[in-house]
């Protein structure tokens, strides 16, 4: 089989999670299975190796951790974490973004990027793009720069990467 159909078939769609309409995408059974994990990590890290590599790893909360870190591994570099807010503890900036229904919001340490430093932001999945949007304006809000994004799935029917222009994204599956 080849590697994206042997991905697609360890990620299982859960109709109406966590709210009515929305097909949610699980990637537990994947994560769990170690040639699949290591293949997507491996993916990740050969397409932002080289050139492209970055000084560090971005993983938004909280499947985007699970990838970032064995990214961040394999690349050298190190993980700064993206979190809900009051989940950090220490001083942080804050970006609000909306979602279907009413806003949500997303943080980082003020004190985690250098300014010029290149940063790779991970995540499972791109569907409307307002989160990782958020990302790439915190990590400018510090003065870095966001040289790449890269999600095990993106949803294009969702245009999520309309709200991310001039940023080199990678997606391992689309639906
Ligand atoms: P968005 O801001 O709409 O691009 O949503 C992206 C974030 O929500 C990611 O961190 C995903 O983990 C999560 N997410 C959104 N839609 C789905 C979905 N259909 N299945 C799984 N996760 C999703």
């Amino acid at each position: 089989m080849a590697l994206a159909d042997d991905l697609r078939a360890r990620i299982r769609d859960i109709p109406d999670f966590p709210t009515p309409g929305v097909l949610f995408k699980d990637i537990t059974p994947l994560l769990a299975h170690a040639d699949s994990l290591r293949a997507v990590v491996g993916a990740i890290v050969e397409h932002f190796d080289g050139d492209r590599r970055p000084d560090t790893i971005v993983g938004i909360e909280s499947r985007g951790f699970l990838l970032a870190a064995p990214v961040a591994d394999r690349l050298g570099a190190g993980v700064v974490l993206v979190r809900k807010p009051g989940k950090l503890p220490w001083r942080t900036v804050r970006e609000d973004y909306d979602l279907e229904y009413g806003s949500d919001a997303l943080e980082i340490h003020a004190d985690a990027l250098r300014p010029g430093e290149r940063v790779l932001v991970v995540d499972d999945v791109l569907a409307t793009g307002g989160t990782a949007a958020a990302t790439v304006r915190l990590v400018e809000r510090l003065g870095a720069e966001v040289t790449g994004l890269a999600f095990l799935i993106e949803l294009a029917f969702l245009g999520g990467r309309a709200r991310l222009p001039g940023v080199e994204a990678m997606a391992l599956l689309t639906y």
